[in-house]
């Protein structure tokens, strides 16, 4: 069930924010579910945004628990964060951590096309590298490369609080 994030301050609704982040972040927390069992995994990611649509790719080994997963659930949900920075204050609860997150679901496809596991390495390099990189067929069939057909996300902004932002500029000047 979508539910809405609850803080509406600090919902990011700027697809080029959202883009930013999905850029920065590199990591991916992919949530499946084994049977009754939720099993999340971390992991690097590419990413394409066309059309509205966003596809997230991944790749690993060609065998493993999260394939069997996947394969018998191809249903995900999905959590991605980045710019992490912790602030203090006088009392605990004035503790906290600034951040920005997307999530989401989507339905996990693994890749059989030699042509379509390289396009998607070459997603992810991409992401993680800023570089362009060219795969063969002998590599490509020596990994599993699987893609997240994501059908909505949402992203999050939490900043840090006014009076500490304030200072940091204060420390610049
Ligand atoms: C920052 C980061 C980035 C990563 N990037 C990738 C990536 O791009 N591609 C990739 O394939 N893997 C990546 N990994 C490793 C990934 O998290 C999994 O360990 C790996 O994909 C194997 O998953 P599996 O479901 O096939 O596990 P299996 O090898 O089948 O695992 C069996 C059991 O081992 C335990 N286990 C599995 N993974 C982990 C883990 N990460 N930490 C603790 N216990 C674990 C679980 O209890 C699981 O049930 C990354 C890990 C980290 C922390």
């Amino acid at each position: 069930m979508k539910q809405g994030i609850t803080m509406r301050e600090r919902e990011v609704t700027d697809i080029n924010e959202i883009l930013r982040i999905l850029d920065t972040a590199k990591i991916v927390h992919l949530g499946m579910a084994d049977g009754d069992e939720p099993y999340v995994v971390p992991m690097n990611y590419g990413y394409t945004y066309l059309d509205g649509k966003l596809m997230l790719y991944m790749h690993g080994a060609t065998t493993g628990r999260k394939l069997d997963v996947m394969r018998a659930n191809p249903k995900v949900f999905f959590e991605i964060d980045c710019d992490l920075e912790p602030f203090e204050g006088s009392v605990a609860c004035q503790y906290g951590i600034s951040y920005s997150s997307v999530m989401g679901r989507g339905t996990a496809e693994i890749l059989d096309n030699p042509q379509d596991k390289m396009a998607g390495l070459t997603y992810l390099m991409k992401t993680q590298t800023g570089k362009d990189f060219e795969f063969n067929e002998r590599l490509v069939s020596a990994v599993s490369v699987f893609r997240i057909n994501v059908t909505d996300f949402t992203a999050k902004h939490r900043p840090l609080p006014i009076a500490i932002q304030k200072a940091k500029e204060n420390d610049n000047d």
